[in-house]
């Protein structure tokens, strides 16, 4: 075990805010968000009260100030990614209002280059280099799903009405010279082609191999314009919608043909903001309501665990089902939350730090 840096948490789930930065062009620079500490401490202020009961303090496993950069952000969530290399499960989540910052922490932004890369294509990235510069006998296989949860339905994002080709699930990643080209033709045959990943309740969603990170950037360009479909101006579906990349890890051992699997789900959620019920109705009603139960029940799950609950409500929303392999148990948790650091926001931040204190 060789990266299990993030052993000692308290049931293995941790919380990290992030406040991303006032955007170019935003002329009202006032933040709500008072001070920064250390130790993840995290000071808000409510602009409508005056006094000294208007201050709010919160404390996470760390809070990262708006100028924290991409890299810095990721190294911080590195020793947790690696453990999937271990045979870990582990879930990554963004959580927060539409315009927090989720996609950008997990992503990055709209268009991406290497220095803005966010968590997923770091992780990625990380991944292979680790496979491949592991001095073992290790032979380590990865292949990627993404699904999207809309109105508690599951759609395959990396498939298009089923007329897409699925992609052999083969050997990618070959880690060490010593291992002759025969050794992974007998390792492919051995145990490779008809593979059952574990981690994501979803087998019917299809599943890629990938071996570099380009090809990584391809298939999510895919799944993003996947996602994107349905979209109106007017409805946004990316706000809506959770979606969960899931990267599945096999490692076999060429010597003793042990095999070790670990997975990596990587979940941009839908936005946490409370819809006026007088305002909204039917569809936009609908949605609400659906994303309103699923961040719902994926709070009372990460809480039963964190309180070590014998009954984890799993089945009280599609989303908790999709990761119930992956939540809990051995699995690792980390919850990026997300922050706008505008007084408009106020009411928004103090609920979703409210909802973050809770699991934390
Ligand atoms: P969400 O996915 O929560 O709706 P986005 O990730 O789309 O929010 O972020 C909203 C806007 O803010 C985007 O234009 C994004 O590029 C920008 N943004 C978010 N976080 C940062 C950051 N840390 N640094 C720079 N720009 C950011
Ligand atoms: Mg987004």
């Amino acid at each position: 075990r060789l990266y299990n840096e993030i052993q000692d948490l308290k049931g293995n789930i941790r919380v990290y805010c992030r406040i991303r930065p006032f955007l170019p062009g935003q002329s009202r620079k006032h933040t709500t968000i008072e001070y920064i500490g250390e130790n993840g401490e995290l000071v808000v202020v409510n602009p409508t009260k005056n006094g000294k009961d208007n201050r709010r303090l919160f404390k996470f496993n760390k809070v990262f100030s708006p100028a924290a950069t991409q890299e810095e952000v990721f190294l911080d969530t590195q020793p947790l990614i690696r453990s999937v290399l271990d045979g870990y499960n582990v879930c990554v989540f963004a959580y927060g209002q539409t315009g927090s910052g989720k996609t950008y922490t997990m992503s990055g932004p709209s268009v991406v280059s290497q220095e803005d890369w966010g968590v997923n294509y770091r992780a990625l990235n990380d991944l292979f280099q680790i496979a491949q510069s592991r001095r073992s006998s290790i032979i380590y296989e990865v292949a990627v799903q993404m699904v999207e949860i809309y109105n508690e339905q599951v759609r395959d994002l990396l498939s298009t009405d089923g007329t897409q080709k699925r992609y052999p699930f083969i050997i990618i990643i070959f880690t060490d010279l010593r291992v002759s080209m025969l050794d992974i033709l007998v390792a492919v045959t051995a145990s490779g082609l008809h593979s059952q990943p574990n981690g994501l309740a979803v087998p019917e969603a299809s599943m890629h191999s990938v071996n570099t990170t380009a090809d990584v950037l391809e298939l999510m360009s895919i799944g993003l314009a996947n996602r994107a479909v349905g979209a109106t101006a007017l409805n946004e579906r990316s706000s809506r919608s959770h979606s969960i990349l899931t990267v599945h890890v096999r490692g076999t051992d060429s010597e003793t043909n042990d095999i070790l699997r670990g997975s990596l789900h990587l979940i941009d959620l839908a936005g946490s903001e409370r819809v006026d019920r007088s305002e909204a109705t039917g569809d936009r009603l609908r949605e609400a309501q659906h994303i309103n139960k699923s961040l719902s029940a994926l709070g009372d799950v990460i809480f039963a665990l964190a309180q070590k609950n014998s009954h984890v409500p799993y089945r009280n929303s599609k989303l908790t089902q999709v990761l119930q392999s992956s939540l809990g148990g051995q699995a690792k948790t980390l919850m990026f939350v997300q922050l706008n650091p505008d007084v408009d926001s106020f009411s928004e931040t103090i609920s979703t730090l409210k909802f973050a204190e809770r699991v934390s």
